[in-house]
Parts: C-alpha cells; sequence; structure tokens
C-alpha cells in the first residue's frame, strides 16, 4: 500500500473537502447554491477516488464519512459521531443515595458531581465541522437519528457559526424545547384555528421539529411557476409557511453535552460547558458544580414551576472526565450519570359535572367537565370517564374535588375524589337514557356490551360530526381543512345532511355559513368566503384522488381501520368489486375473516350507505384502484432490501425505482431476499446480507439492476 501522499494529492484533497463542505452548508442552510449538482457529484466522486488509493486520508474530518457521505434528506437516516446514551433513572431519595454510595465505592472516593434539570424537551445531535454548523439530528436510537438539519437552521438559538476558538470538529447533544408561555400561546392560537392541541411541550417540540417546512417551500414554488395556480391558493400556501417557520422560530435550544470532539483538550463536564458557551452555545443558567446531590435534588422538586420550562427530573453527572472513563457504562448508559426523576403531577380540582359524549359509532361516553387547573404543562378542564362502571369505580360524585393526572404526561385522568372534602352536596351520576344530541333512546347493541350507543347513526348530529371529523383525519382522507370545527359547522348550519353531499360542496353552498364566510364588519357577513372555506373546498379535490383504501377507511364501516383497508384494497381493483363480493370471499381473506366481512357486507346493504357510495362516485371521488405506473416489469419477482443513503435517490424514491419496475422492496434482509442495495453508512442489514450470502450492490450495481435487471446485476457481481 501506498503510504506517502504527494503534496499535489493532498492539497487537492484539501480542496476538494472545502468546496463539499461549503456546498452542503450552503444546501443545508438554504443558501445560493455555488457550485451545481452534477459539479458536487463530480467533486464528490473524485475524493471518494483519492480516498480508495490513500486510504489514510479516510479521516472523520472527510465528508466521505460524515452525515450520509451524500446530501442527504429531511428524516434521512444519520448515524451519530458517537454514541447517545439514555440515563438510567432513580425515583427517590434512597435510591438515589444507593446510586451515590456505589460511586464512591468504584471509585475509592466522593467525586465532584454537576446537577442540571432535565428539561422535558426533544433531544437533538448538532455537529458542528470548522466552527460551522453541519447537521442536526433527533436522538433516534442513540444510534441512528433523524435528519432534521433543514428545520433546525431557522431556530435562532442554534448558531450557523460558533464564536471564539471553536474545535474542528464539535458534535453537541442538547435538548430543543418550548418555553411554557410560548406553549401556551401556541396552544391558545391551534385552539382558535380550530386544530389540535398539543398535548405537552415535549409532543409540540417534536411535532414542531418533525414538519415537513421543506415540502411546503416546494409548494410555494410550484406554485409560483405554474401560471394556472390562482392568487388565493399562492397566498394560502404562502400563510402555511410562514406559520410553520414562525412556530419553528419559537423552539429553543439548551446544550448539555458532549460528543465526539476534535482538537480541543477538555478534562470535565464543566470544563466542556465553559467551551460550549465561548462558542456562543446556549448552556442552561440552572447548572451547578460541587453541590450537594441530595440537596440538589429538593431543592428543584420546590422549584419545578420557577422555571421558564417544562422539567421532569434532574440530571447528577460525575464531573471529571477521567473519572467518567473509570466508571464506564452499561449497554444502555452511562454509570457516572443519573435521572432523579419527580413523581407525576397530581393536582386537585372541582368536578363540576359529569356529561356524555357521542361518539363516531354512537358510543355513549361519560366525561368529567371540570374546574380548569394546570397539570404538566397545560391546562385541563376535561377527562374522559370511559363508562358507567369506571365512574362507579372511581366511587367519584359530580361536586366532588378530585385528584387529576396526565396518564403518560398526555391524557387527563381522574384518580379519585378527595372524600374528606364533601359536605353532602354532591350528587351522584346517573347515565342518561336518551341520546344528548338527537334524543332517541340509547341502548347496547349486544348483551355483553359495556359500552351504550345511540342506534341513529343515519341523522344523530353528534355521530354525523364525528364522522365527517374521521373523513378529514389522517388516517382516512386527510383533508387538512376538515377539522372539528369545520364538521360541527357543515352539520350544525346545516350545509350537509350527512356526508353524501360532502363532495358535491361548492363556494355557493358555503357563502352565508358562520364558519366559512368572510365576516366585513362586526355582525355582517360578505359574499365571499373565508380561508376555512377555501381550504375545504381545495382539499376535498385533492381528496378525491386518494388510494381506494383510503375510501374505504372514510366510510366508517365498523372494524375497517387502515390496516383492514389496505389488505381490501390489494385484493380488489375497486369498490364495485368489494360490492360484489360475497362474505365467503371476503372472510376467506387473510387478516379480514368473518367477524369483518359481515360488517362489510352489512354496511353496503344499507339504502343511506349506498346512497353515499353513489354521490361520492356522482362527485367524482375515484373509487377504483389507480396501479403504480409500471416503467417496466422486469424486476418481477425480485425482492430486495435498501440500506444506507443512495446517491441520487430519497429514501422514497430508491424504493420507487424498484416497485415502478415491479420489484418488491423488504425491509429486512432474509435468505428469499435476491439483493440488498448499499449506499453509504449502511447498517446492520449488510452484515446480514454478508452472512446469508445475499448478493450485495452497490450503487453501480443498482443502476444495473433498474437498467438490465438481476441477472445482469448478478453478472456485474462476477455471479453466474
Ligand atoms: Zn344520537
Amino acid at each position: 500500500m501506498t503510504t506517502d501522499i504527494p503534496t499535489k494529492t493532498r492539497s487537492r484533497w484539501v480542496e476538494l473537502v472545502e468546496i463539499i463542505e461549503d456546498a452542503r452548508r450552503r444546501y443545508y442552510l438554504h443558501d445560493k447554491p455555488t457550485i451545481s449538482d452534477t459539479e458536487y457529484d463530480k467533486c464528490f466522486n473524485e475524493l471518494l477516488d483519492i480516498e480508495s488509493k490513500f486510504p489514510m486520508l479516510k479521516s472523520l474530518d472527510s465528508p466521505t464519512q460524515s452525515v450520509g457521505g451524500a446530501r442527504s434528506e429531511m428524516f434521512e437516516p444519520v448515524t451519530h459521531l458517537s454514541r447517545m446514551y439514555s440515563l438510567d433513572n432513580v425515583f427517590d431519595d434512597q435510591e438515589l443515595k444507593t446510586w451515590l454510595d456505589r460511586i464512591d465505592k468504584d471509585l475509592g472516593q466522593t467525586p465532584h458531581y454537576l446537577g442540571e434539570l432535565k428539561i422535558d424537551g426533544l433531544a437533538v445531535d448538532i455537529v458542528y465541522r470548522n466552527g460551522l454548523l453541519s447537521s442536526v439530528a433527533t436522538r433516534g436510537d442513540g444510534t441512528v437519528g433523524e435528519d432534521v438539519t433543514y428545520n433546525a437552521q431557522f431556530i435562532p438559538s442554534i448558531p450557523r457559526a460558533l464564536t471564539g476558538k471553536p474545535p474542528s470538529l464539535l458534535e453537541v447533544r442538547g435538548e430543543v424545547f418550548f418555553e411554557l408561555a410560548q406553549f401556551d400561546q401556541i396552544n391558545s392560537e391551534l385552539e382558535k384555528s380550530s386544530k389540535t392541541e398539543f398535548a405537552n411541550p415535549r409532543n409540540a417540540a417534536a411535532g414542531t421539529l418533525r414538519q415537513r417546512v421543506d415540502r411546503r417551500e416546494e409548494e410555494v414554488a410550484k406554485a409560483q411557476a405554474n401560471s394556472k395556480s390562482s392568487e388565493k391558493r399562492l397566498a394560502t400556501l404562502r400563510t402555511e409557511l410562514d406559520d410553520a417557520i414562525t412556530i419553528l422560530q419559537k423552539l429553543r435550544l439548551t446544550v448539555h453535552g458532549i460528543g465526539a470532539v476534535d482538537g480541543a483538550k477538555l478534562a470535565s463536564q464543566s470544563e466542556s460547558y465553559q467551551l460550549l458557551k465561548d462558542c456562543g452555545l446556549p448552556v442552561s443558567s440552572h447548572y451547578q458544580v460541587g453541590m450537594d446531590p441530595i440537596k440538589f435534588v429538593t431543592y428543584w422538586q420546590e422549584h419545578r414551576h420557577d422555571v421558564e420550562h417544562e422539567i421532569d427530573g434532574v440530571v447528577i453527572k460525575v464531573d471529571n472526565f477521567e473519572l467518567q472513563r473509570k466508571l464506564g457504562e452499561t449497554a444502555r448508559a452511562p454509570r457516572w450519570a443519573i435521572a432523579f426523576k419527580y413523581p407525576p403531577e397530581v393536582v386537585t380540582t372541582k368536578l363540576l359535572d359529569i356529561k356524555v359524549s357521542v361518539g363516531r359509532t354512537g358510543r355513549i361516553t361519560p366525561f368529567a367537565h371540570m374546574q380548569p387547573v394546570k397539570v404538566a404543562g397545560s391546562t385541563v378542564e376535561m377527562a374522559t370517564l370511559h363508562n358507567e362502571q369506571e365512574v362507579i369505580r372511581k366511587g367519584i360524585l359530580i361536586g366532588d374535588t378530585v385528584y387529576l393526572r396526565k396518564a403518560g404526561d398526555v391524557i387527563p385522568e381522574i384518580i379519585g375524589a378527595v372524600e374528606s372534602l364533601r359536605d353532602g352536596s354532591e350528587k351522584k351520576f346517573v347515565m342518561p337514557i336518551v341520546c344528548p344530541s338527537c334524543k332517541t333512546n340509547i341502548l347496547a347493541v349486544k348483551d355483553a356490551d359495556v359500552d351504550l350507543r345511540c342506534p341513529n347513526a343515519k341523522s344523530c348530529p353528534a355521530q354525523l360530526i364525528e364522522r365527517l371529523f374521521y373523513i378529514g383525519s389522517r388516517q382516512a382522507l386527510d383533508i387538512e381543512g376538515l377539522g372539528s370545527k369545520a364538521a360541527a359547522a357543515l352539520i350544525n348550519e346545516g350545509i350537509l345532511k350527512n356526508e353524501a353531499d360532502l363532495f358535491d360542496l361548492t363556494e355557493a353552498s358555503l357563502i352565508g355559513s358562520e364558519f366559512f364566510t368572510k365576516a366585513v364588519s362586526a355582525g355582517s357577513k360578505s359574499n365571499q368566503i373565508n380561508m376555512a372555506g377555501e381550504k375545504l373546498l381545495s382539499q376535498l379535490e385533492i381528496a378525491k384522488t386518494r388510494p381506494l383504501w383510503r375510501i374505504l377507511v372514510a366510510l366508517s364501516i365498523r372494524h375497517v381501520g387502515p390496516t383492514v383497508a389496505q389488505t381490501l384494497a390489494k385484493e380488489f381493483s375497486s369498490l364495485q368489486s368489494i360490492i360484489s363480493a360475497s362474505g365467503q370471499q371476503l372472510a376467506s381473506i387473510d387478516g379480514v375473516g368473518e367477524i369483518i366481512a359481515e360488517s362489510i357486507s352489512e354496511w353496503f346493504s344499507i339504502d343511506w350507505h349506498q346512497d353515499i357510495v353513489k354521490k361520492w362516485q356522482g362527485a367524482g371521488v375515484s373509487l377504483e384502484q389507480t396501479a403504480p405506473k409500471l416503467l417496466s416489469d422486469h424486476l418481477t419477482g425480485i425482492s430486495v432490501v435498501i440500506t444506507g443513503s443512495m446517491p441520487g435517490y430519497s429514501r422514497d424514491g430508491a424504493n420507487e425505482a424498484v416497485t415502478s419496475r415491479g420489484g418488491k422492496v423488504s425491509s429486512s434482509v432474509s435468505k428469499k431476499t435476491d439483493f440488498v442495495i448499499v449506499g453509504a453508512n449502511p447498517g446492520s442489514k449488510f452484515d446480514k446480507a454478508q452472512e446469508l450470502g445475499v448478493p450485495v450492490l452497490d450503487a453501480d450495481g443498482f443502476a444495473v439492476l433498474l437498467e438490465s435487471g438481476p441477472s445482469a446485476a448478478r453478472s456485474h457481481l462476477g455471479l453466474s
């Protein structure tokens, strides 16, 4: 092997690395590109070429070894430079003392500790190269996360360039979160625009960081380029994009650790925090060094609500790196750090009333109406009580003071009553005998049913609203303009009698509606529909072309959710052929069975259900299976697994390249796999392929497979 690298080669290598890093940065940060995609690929290939001749150049600093190895897309997998461990937890002082004693014993001394708050946000891994932002990824499984660099560029507290004298490579760990004040504001705005609110600040942070801002930008660009697209649509798209960016800008970052680092000598956790501060990275102002761990835990348990963000505990770390190394880590977590988790917050509030709601399938569910109270980050005034038995089991009376918490920090749950506070005025809950919405007598559909239902599926307003809302939901037709408030307006204002006429809605039918018409001045209405109306109409058009399985889900047939619907859509080419299928035919399908088959046959036998199908068809809703366009069929019967990122393809793009030629893409390697396609940074699937002797194709081999089929790909590998 050559060991001497000619000076010319070395300087060309440096030059190429700079060009590529710069291009990547601009790409990620949405700056103007300096080189074209072709030039980029040429430089990258030249770099690969040099490194294959001089492997010692393949250092950690080379772009060929970094994130993805190729320009990655939003949510593409990113392998962290060093693993992100989770932390072990303790839940009380005694457990913490046991942990501290073990540290003393293992080290033969009591170390200095660093204590910090455990922010309830979303963990991220950020890489800076030569002081410039290179990538941001979610934690994922600790080894591989998702690329969120594109969205992260909008978060002001994530600097694009570091200050001071940053090390040449710096991998930083931190938490992205919303301050409580921001969170409350976001939720109140979501409520105003009739969107679903976030359950807690952590969910809000995760949801916000995972928005497809890139797609929204593409949509705006497309609409701008298309002379036919209306001003209105362009304006709507622009507003949506602006909203998405505005909320991203409200996210904050706090950093609390370092992963891989090159070009800095650090002796302790606290020293690394000083470096992070000097680099201009946001370090929490609440950390402390050399404190008493027990006192630290107790102090913050009492003051957890004095911080601007939600915390779910504190973290205690051994400060000195040498001692950290001595303690090492388990397979899951470091031995030198521990998280003290505070118990889920339990609050008390007044149970004002128990009412019942009517679900999509007519199910009557009692729910608690309480004095609004703040718990685990958000204000709660309602909690489901599931059914009558549950109310009895909890032993709660209307007028009681009740204990309330959030199960899993998300779902409000009444634990029980504070019986000592009763004054005799409390009342027992009595399940109503008629539906609160349509006054039909409610009943148990089957004798053994715990649940009671309103049998008036055809015209019970509450059920109609829930069904419409479900049609618009993500699992069904994904109609953004059809949220709960829009659904309620359509039924309550008499615009729709039921879902049959949904796709016949026009501007004219929405005019005059309280919800869908622009207000001119207080009290009076214009004759123009507002943004909610426009959105609904344009989204309904798109929904008409959704795949067959989504239409099936939208019909609200009992037991037919997304999974069953997809199974049915695979077996049948159209809704008509499902309707014509016999019960026996349906029942014999794997994953359907008799009960579901019966439910399907029964649904289609009802006249007003048939009317829904007829009217949807008349309005242009596609009830056929639209077969994916086949480019060729030379991969028919071939099963492949794709791992790592393929240059020139997004993850979906690479899959589609295979399926559009008749092939199948699987997620795991087995003996039945014909080829494993390996891109940059392949995972364990590559090892599995080798183990099973499955042929492995690189990018070139993949191109051969797509172009000329499996036998050409085999001979490309020198196999017969
Ligand atoms: Zn009813």
